[in-house]
């Protein structure tokens, strides 16, 4: 059986036009499914019962299994699926004031390792399919379902993994994401965090979703050393990137800025900041360090991050301190995949899991 939440629709239309069967019928089920959130082919009453019979043995509508559930102090859920191959997916559910934001993992595990990341410990596992990325959230749509909570209105692709490490998949997740005859989200709603892959960054345009880039320091030598893709696709290259990027009116891009005491917080850090971003239409999301048992990095003093915030402030640049959600159970920025460390050894950092995409530059 085929797993529905991977067929972007003209794949699904290819699908079922192969059966010799219309192919609007494809559409049907993406309205069926997505816009009505309705997974049951019995009660597809538009589309004949011969048919629906034919579906319900050729794609699998069952959402992911979740198996375990953390809620945090801080409202936020970390929710662990478990794919058909027995590893462990986990996506985040972040309540708002007036919204309900979801991020989602792209690959199990991630071979980027940047040394502020637990995922990055893990090493790579593989990738998550499509049906994978977009299965998280009809998962958590079927849980907040059950308890009574608002739908899913936001998705942040910054949970386990480089989205763009994975772009195959990542595309077509967000094309079935935004089908108007599906969920229909816009782009704007859906925010794609990379470390900078400029292969991958080079395939997204002003609408594939807001982009976001992990920057975390304004010289390289302090990124590399934070972030060992810096040394392939060092800063000048990002912002050759973001320079040429051709936006809408209204596009920005997000720079992401884990601060780390010591390490990238000091006045000098941010008159690096300030000076890189100087002629750049963007906005900074400073990110106060999570700590973890598996770095020695430290959370910078409070006053540190005003200290960091006001600096840019001054100099005009739209920015905020982003505190990370769900710490309390390992559910915040670079805390997720934490039960691959804690339960199998042989995942360690050093595992022979840990297979870097680029060995000349792992540190
Ligand atoms: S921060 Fe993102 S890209 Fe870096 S190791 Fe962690 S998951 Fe991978």
């Amino acid at each position: 059986m085929e797993d529905f939440f991977c067929f972007t629709l003209s794949n699904l239309e290819a699908r079922i036009g192969a059966l010799g069967k219309e192919k609007y019928r494809a559409r049907q089920l993406f309205r069926w499914v997505y816009k009505l959130g309705n997974l049951n082919f019995n009660e597809m009453t538009n589309i004949p019962k011969g048919l629906r019979t034919v579906f319900s043995e050729m794609f699998s509508l069952g959402p992911m299994p979740i198996t375990g559930e953390f809620p945090s102090g801080d409202g936020s859920v970390k929710l662990a699926f478990t794919a058909r191959d027995g590893e462990t997916i986990e996506s985040v559910i972040m309540p708002e004031k007036n919204r309900m934001t979801l991020c989602v993992s792209t690959q199990i595990g991630c071979r980027m390792g940047c040394k502020f990341c637990v995922t990055g410990k893990i090493g790579f596992r593989r990738n998550l399919g499509a049906g994978e990325i977009v299965g998280q959230l009809i998962s958590a749509r079927e849980y907040l379902k059950r308890k009574n909570e608002s739908p899913v209105t936001n998705l942040v692709f910054m949970g386990m993994g480089e989205p763009l490490d994975n772009s195959e998949n990542v595309m077509a997740a967000l094309d079935i994401l935004k089908d108007p005859n599906g969920l229909d989200l816009s782009y704007r709603k859906i925010t794609l965090s990379s470390v900078g892959l400029i292969d991958g960054l080079t395939m997204l345009d002003a609408k594939s979703a807001v982009i976001a880039i992990s920057l975390n320091a304004a010289d390289d030598d302090t990124r590399s050393m934070l972030m060992p893709i810096n040394r392939l696709y060092p800063i000048e290259k990002i912002m050759d990137f973001v320079r040429n990027f051709k936006g809408t009116k209204r596009t920005r891009i997000t720079f992401e800025y884990i601060l780390i005491k010591g390490i990238n917080d000091s006045p000098e850090d941010a008159r690096h900041l300030a000076d890189l971003l100087k002629d750049v239409k963007c906005k900074i999301n400073l990110i106060p360090y999570n700590p973890s048992p598996y770095t020695d990095f430290e959370r910078p003093d409070r006053e540190v991050v005003d200290r960091f915030h006001q600096y840019l402030l001054d100099r005009y640049f739209t920015v905020i301190i982003r505190d990370s959600r769900g710490q309390d159970v390992s559910a915040a920025c670079g805390q997720l995949g934490m039960n691959y460390l804690n339960s199998d050894p042989s995942n360690s950092v050093n595992s022979h899991n840990k297979r870097p995409l680029f060995p000349e530059v792992t540190a």
